[in-house]
């Protein structure tokens, strides 16, 4: 059965309770991280996933909440044991500069550590990312402050779809990339340059026609989030919930 498994839920700041916005999705034999935030090593042995299990790394967009446990990812991997290549996918913008920053760390020339296949997602609306029998992940840029990858996972055996805003402010192409959505897991920052409210996201899920919201990219110790529920319930007819670290969403 399909999974997406919340590792973190938090705004750009992390806290104890919620560690920087990162998910892991289950699908047939894919077991893909979305986002490599602070070191995801610890939270990926927290949910039992072996060394050798992850098959794919999507980035979203370049920016430290997002990105900066990439080296941390692939050094703790090798530690562990790990041989075999590792795919990763992204813009252009975050894939060149994810390459750079592993460069300077020299990996290659570390003994035998594994082969990082980089994928270069054309910046267009419905890029396929992914795709096997089990799972197809496309995705659309949205409207951040740096080129940025929102998500949808059409998990194929479920006949059931999950859609991931990443980091954007309320736009036309988010409202066709959620479109139908059975999980819509929409960022509710605020309303400020780049970010989404949850009122706002509210009201993406009602024009996309999705059926549930889930927010995330938010903060429990700052914002309250009794009011987070009520502002997307004011904009949005269907069930709202709010993600929580380690919270499984089962498709
Ligand atoms: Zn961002």
């Amino acid at each position: 059965m399909g999974q997406v498994v919340i590792l973190g839920s938090s705004n750009a700041i992390p806290d104890e309770i919620q560690e920087n916005t990162h998910m892991l999705v289950k699908a047939g034999k894919r077991v893909i991280l979305i986002d490599t935030a602070s070191n995801p090593i610890m939270r990926l042995g927290k949910v039992g996933v072996h060394y050798d299990d992850l098959t794919d790394v999507i980035l979203t967009h370049f920016h430290p909440d997002h990105v900066a446990g990439f080296p941390q990812l692939l050094m703790g991997l090798w530690l562990l044991g790990r041989r075999k290549p590792l795919d990763v996918y992204g813009f252009n913008h975050t894939i060149q500069r994810v390459k750079a920053n592993i460069d300077l760390y020299d990996f290659k020339n570390w003994p035998d550590f594994f082969e990082v296949i980089y994928h270069e997602v054309p910046e267009q609306e419905g890029a396929v990312v992914l795709q096997d029998d089990a799972i197809r992940v496309s995705g659309s840029p949205v409207k951040h402050l740096v080129p940025t990858l929102g998500l949808r996972l059409e998990f194929l055996e479920e006949d059931k779809t999950v859609v991931y805003s990443c980091d954007t402010e309320p736009c036309d192409q988010m409202v066709r990339l959620g479109k139908d959505a059975d999980v819509l897991i929409h960022e509710a920052t605020g309303e400020t340059v780049g970010h989404t409210s949850a009122a706002q996201a509210g009201g993406i899920a009602q024009r996309a026609g999705a059926k549930v919201l889930f927010l995330i990219h938010y903060s429990l110790s700052r914002q309250d989030p009794s009011i987070l529920l009520a502002e997307a319930h004011s904009t949005f007819s269907g069930a709202v919930h709010l993600t929580r670290d380690f919270m499984t969403i089962e498709l």
